[in-house]
């Protein structure tokens, strides 16, 4: 007789809440908690099916010829069911197996308990991909709850961020709690979630592939990308004389789109358009404050110096008086803050 190939449960005290340790709430069936990373392992707990995999420890069926989370073989002569069934007790039918079996699969099962192959499934409700394994994450999870990997994919760019905070730092920009995650698609902020910086990862991608599209280039087009989230958090000032007046009228708030990361890749001023900082400015109000910010902080506010390269390349003043304002506008943050005592 062979050794039974699963285990049979003996019934610890149920969990009426789905709960890590650390005392968030989780989904059932996510194998990592999003904010501590622990490992969960979803037992047949309250005791429904009487059965758990052998090798993973999760609650399986013992019709089941296939451990629906781990993949591993767990068929057994005489339990295992010999024809691929919809959904045995203690599971949903939620779907058909993506490889035509005929088995039925509940959700979020990454294998088919019928045939063992791979499930593919459309994560609803999260706020986009993880940039490791594609499932669904919320741009706040610290783990994704699917893989355990850095669901922001910032660890893809560990090198440009570091820059871009230091640029903060020196250009004495207070950090606002801003997020870069890394997203399918394009670069840009939604005024409705002002924090979250999404970067294309095709960028980055792209630029891992090849050489010839500097990482300096990624730098430039999160700082743009942070003026927007900048200006999102400091939506107010956009309502004053100073603003209107050097930058426009921004009516309402976009969503921005940046497909042109390309134009982020000039540290110089650019000579074209005397009344820009650089010819991707004149799109919009917000694009060019984006802009003005971008330089700002790539030349870590150093205004002296950046005041003589608008000389050099012959700017209107109105460019001059954009990094005044932005700079003067900086300067009322920290004053403010020191005094709300916040001031680090
Ligand atoms: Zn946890
Ligand atoms: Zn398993
Ligand atoms: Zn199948
Ligand atoms: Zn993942
Ligand atoms: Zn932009």
């Amino acid at each position: 007789m062979s050794p039974t190939r699963k285990r049979k449960t003996r019934h610890p005290t149920p969990r009426p809440e789905l709960r890590c340790t650390c005392g968030q709430e989780l989904m059932r069936f996510w194998p990592h908690c999003p904010w501590c990373g622990r490992t969960q392992v979803w037992r047949d707990d309250p005791p429904v099916t009487e059965a758990e995999c052998y090798k993973c420890g999760w609650v399986v069926s013992d019709l089941h010829s296939f451990c629906p989370w781990c993949g591993t073989d767990i068929y057994e002569e005489g339990y295992s069911s010999e024809q691929p069934l919809k959904a045995p007790k203690g599971f949903r039918l939620d779907a058909r197996c993506d490889w035509g079996c005929g088995g039925g699969i509940q959700y979020p099962m990454p294998h088919c308990p019928w045939c063992g192959k791979d499930q593919g499934w459309d994560d609803d409700g999260f706020d986009g991909p993880c940039p490791h394994c594609r499932r669904g994450v919320n741009d706040w999870m610290r783990t994704c709850p699917w893989c355990g990997g850095d669901p922001t994919g910032q660890d893809l760019i560990p090198r440009a961020l570091r820059r871009v905070r230091e640029l903060l730092r020196a250009s004495r920009v207070r950090d606002w709690n801003y997020r870069v995650v890394l997203r399918p698609g394009v670069s840009g902020v939604d005024p409705k979630f002002p924090k979250i910086i999404e970067i294309d990862w095709d960028y980055v991608v792209k630029a891992r592939g090849r050489d010839e599209i500097p990482w300096t280039t990624l730098v430039g087009l999160i700082c743009h990308e942070a003026g927007h989230s900048f200006l999102y958090h400091h939506w107010g000032w956009t309502r004053t004389p100073v603003f209107k007046r050097v930058f426009g009228e921004v009516h309402k708030a976009y969503r921005v789109r940046d497909d042109t990361w390309v134009d982020m890749q000039r540290r110089r001023v650019s000579k074209t358009k005397s009344e820009y900082v650089s010819a991707y400015a004149s799109n919009h109000p917000l694009e060019d404050f984006a802009e003005t910010f971008r330089f700002y902080v790539v030349r870590r506010g150093r205004m002296r110096e950046l005041l003589a390269e608008l000389g050099q390349k012959r700017k209107a003043v109105i460019v001059y008086e954009k990094f005044l304002a932005l700079d003067h506008y900086l300067r009322q943050v920290r004053s403010r803050q020191r005094q709300q005592g916040r001031w680090r």
